[in-house]
């Protein structure tokens, strides 16, 4: 997808990646100069740098949400301060008002501090949510998943299997990955733009799917360390994963026809299988229509490519403690499906008895 000559040219849009601290021109650069374009007053193309200038007001601001939001609710809307401030944090949906206008982070920041005799409407009533500056909102809320912490201690009930707990918060990538989920448990892929929603199993449409986030490039702007990622450790998490995910074999080519001929279209090793959904998801996420036709400049992120060729590391509590929760949900998901049909029995065979029974 080209970029637009006249665009890239616009002054606003290197101040945007002044702001943003992006060094290179990224899908996730692009992505907040879009949501900017598309949610703040007077969109025309030489409004655009009056919209930048305010929401690096809103960005750079030590103030409270409910302070911003009064301060600009005169001139633009206090809506778009949510709106600057959810796109900038990559969790846009959850700062959009829902039905009875609460927005989905409120809601989250009032169950993480919920009162004593006092219902959730009521509580949600005093927007005790905006009394904090967006970077505190986002950490009190805990939309995004926080650490795990293993007390080994309590697991343990042999003395001589120390390293018992340990190991079982352990899954190898090779059982766990994107061909595992797929074929075996049905599960689709949903790209997304809520950072808050990587690796969170859900159902849409009466189908399994799982979240995976669309715009790592974020991690390469000054916004993680403005926003107190986890101390960075989310951040790594995240991009190790997708290696997880997408990368856990190696090639095992099978078949001296598929060898002699380098079929790879044709192979059926697992390493060749999953290349070839990799590339239909990047294929799908270069051309998204919807986000083509809404949007002015391309937000395929090209860091996806680069981080699922990456080196693919076990799930292992060590390396992914911000994430260990989600991957233990997906571990156990993985474990009760069942295989649903002939294709699936045939190449499935974690389960070794019901395998040869079938065999
Ligand atoms: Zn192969």
């Amino acid at each position: 997808m080209s970029r637009s000559p006249s665009l890239e040219r616009d002054p606003a849009l290197n101040k945007l990646d002044e702001i943003l601290g992006c060094f290179e021109k990224t899908a996730y650069r692009n992505y907040v100069a879009n949501t900017i374009r598309a949610s703040a007053p007077g969109r025309a193309g030489d409004s655009f740098q009056k919209n930048v200038d305010l929401f690096a007001e809103v960005i750079r601001s030590k103030e409270t949400i409910g302070n911003l939001i009064s301060r600009f609710r005169s001139g633009h809307g206090g809506g778009i301060v949510l709106a600057f401030i959810g796109v900038w944090q990559s969790v846009y949906h959850s700062f959009q008002p829902l039905a009875q206008g609460f927005t989905p982070v409120e809601i989250a920041y009032c169950v993480a501090h919920r009162r004593r005799k006092m219902s959730l409407q009521r509580q949600l009533a005093l927007k005790e949510a905006f009394n904090e500056t967006p970077a505190d909102l986002l950490s009190k809320s805990k939309i995004l998943p926080g650490p795990k912490q293993l007390d080994v201690t309590k697991r343990i009930t042999d003395p001589f299997d120390v390293l018992g707990p340990l190991e079982a918060a352990s899954v190898s990538c090779k059982s766990l990955n994107m061909y595992t989920l797929c074929s075996f448990a049905g599960v689709k892929i949903h790209w997304t733009t809520n950072l808050s929603r990587h690796l969170l199993l859900s159902k849409r449409d009466g189908k399994d799917i799982l979240e995976i986030y669309s715009l790592p490039s974020m991690f390469k702007s000054s916004t993680p360390a403005m926003i107190g990622l986890g101390n960075m450790e989310l951040a790594l998490e995240v991009r190790l994963s997708y290696a997880s995910l997408f990368n856990p074999y190696q090639p095992k080519h099978r078949g001296v026809l598929s060898r002699m001929l380098q079929r790879k279209k044709w192979c059926w090793c697992r390493h060749c299988m999953l290349a070839r959904m990799r590339d239909v998801e990047l294929k799908g996420l270069k051309h998204d229509r919807g986000h083509a036709e809404q949007l002015m400049l391309p937000t395929y992120d090209e860091t996806i490519q680069t981080l699922m060729a990456a080196h693919a590391v076990d799930w292992e509590i060590g390396s992914y403690n911000y994430l260990w929760t989600r991957v233990e949900a997906l571990e156990k998901f993985l474990r009760c499906s069942k295989p649903w049909g002939f294709r699936v029995l045939f190449r499935d065979n974690r389960n070794t008895a019901q395998y040869w029974t079938f065999v």
